[in-house]
């Protein structure tokens, strides 16, 4: 039997967030784009939860649900540490370990000869005390149920600091646990599966898990099969050791106001190639994908995309990017976003340790920092790049007081 661990990390870009100015503990806080740029939550402290304010929600509607909000512009490669850390640390428990977002992981502990809360706890403990992140792990026999069970989970969690769940489901018990869950829980069911099972009778997992295969079969065809074994708890997908994170790099940019100037467009899709390549020499990558997706006035999205021989060379990602553009831009309609990608990406070949050295020394630079910070106050050290936000923050907070 496989004993299978997803861990997700609390609010992650909030928890980094408090860790460097504990002012904001227990506020309700957002961290993403501006509203005067129309910008987006990508992550909210669970004090702004209870008003309703949540991720992919635009930081305006957030601002109106909330009018205490206070808004953090995001330090992604601060973040990318923070991962790098913690995922080093789950590396200690085994090599099997599945990274699938920036804070996301899988871990396939079948062989640690220790009951699955005892390693949950260990696992729980050790990020919380070696990189001061809260996390919520759900365990269960196979990623679909362990993904779920901390999902369910954290979703019990409710005040103002952080779930740190922990929540096992035991062998044999994987059907029960889902049973009275609805069907929107399951991987791949969307709101439009839903409401089609829905008009079939079918709300809860337990429904789709004793429905006919026949019928789901000719009502989604091999995805309906498949659902009926998810409904059952199977699931024998394996943990694939690497990460499935960097599997393509993106950004996006929206528009204050929809625009047509074409210069400005091909301005952004410079400026995003540029930040995208920094990105990839960052982590040693080349790309052999290039994408391109562009957003009208009417949320109508589009993307194109590209293969290329793997290369890390800007000039060439811009030339392929505004190829497709060119294309898209056929239509000459009013743009609201405008992002670049690149997948298809491989290591650079060079020797692993150096990679490896690097790592471990902007972990010790960055362990530095945030032991100074936490034993002198925030004021001691920052990055030049946040002075600006710190003064923003500053400003609201004496607007708002506590
Ligand atoms: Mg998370």
């Amino acid at each position: 039997m496989s004993t299978i661990v997803h861990l997700d990390l609390d609010a992650f870009f909030c928890a980094v967030e408090e860790r460097r100015n504990p002012l904001l503990r227990g506020k309700c806080f957002a961290v993403g784009g501006s509203p005067q740029h129309r910008g987006v939550v990508s992550s909210c402290s669970y004090a702004a939860r209870e008003y309703g304010v949540h991720s992919a929600m635009p930081m305006s509607q957030a601002i109106r649900l909330c009018p205490d909000l206070i808004t953090v512009p995001g330090s992604h490669s601060l973040y990318r540490q923070y991962s790098h850390h913690v995922m080093a640390v789950l590396r200690q428990f085994t090599t099997k370990v599945e990274q699938i977002s920036i804070d996301e992981a899988f871990l396939d502990v079948s062989e640690v000869e220790i009951g699955a809360r005892e390693i949950g706890q260990a696992i729980q403990t050790r990020v919380n005390r070696e990189v001061h992140l809260p996390c919520s792990l759900g365990i269960a026999g196979n990623k679909l149920v362990a993904k779920i069970a901390n999902d369910y989970g954290k979703g019990q969690f409710r005040g103002n600091g952080f779930p740190n769940a922990l929540t096992v489901v035991t062998t044999g018990m994987e059907a029960d646990f889902l049973r009275l869950l609805p069907v929107r829980s399951l991987w791949g069911v969307g709101p439009k599966t839903a409401s089609r099972l829905d008009e079939m009778g079918i709300s809860t997992i337990g429904d789709l898990a004793v429905s006919s295969p026949d019928t789901m079969f000719r009502s989604f065809g091999q995805t309906g099969l498949e659902l009926v074994q998810h409904a059952n708890g199977r699931d024998d997908r394996p943990v694939y050791p690497g990460s499935s994170q960097s599997k393509s790099i993106s950004e996006e940019h929206t528009f204050p106001i929809d625009t047509t100037d074409e210069m400005k467009l091909r301005e952004q899709i410079k400026r995003i190639v540029r930040n995208i390549t920094r990105r990839m020499n960052d982590q040693r990558l080349r790309a052999s994908v290039v994408r391109i997706k562009l957003r009208w006035a009417d949320f109508e999205t589009i993307t194109r995309q590209r293969s290329c021989s793997a290369t890390d060379d800007m000039n060439l990602i811009d030339q392929l990017a505004e190829s497709l553009f060119d294309q898209a831009w056929a239509l000459r309609q009013p743009v609201r976003l405008i992002g670049v990608g690149v997948a298809g990406l491989s290591q650079k070949s060079i020797q692993l340790n150096l990679w490896d050295v690097e790592v471990q020394k902007n972990q010790r630079i960055f362990d530095t920092m945030a032991d100074i910070s936490v034993r002198f106050g925030n004021d001691v050290i920052l990055f030049g790049k946040d002075l600006q936000t710190r003064k923003q923050n500053e400003e609201r907070s004496n607007e708002n007081p506590p």
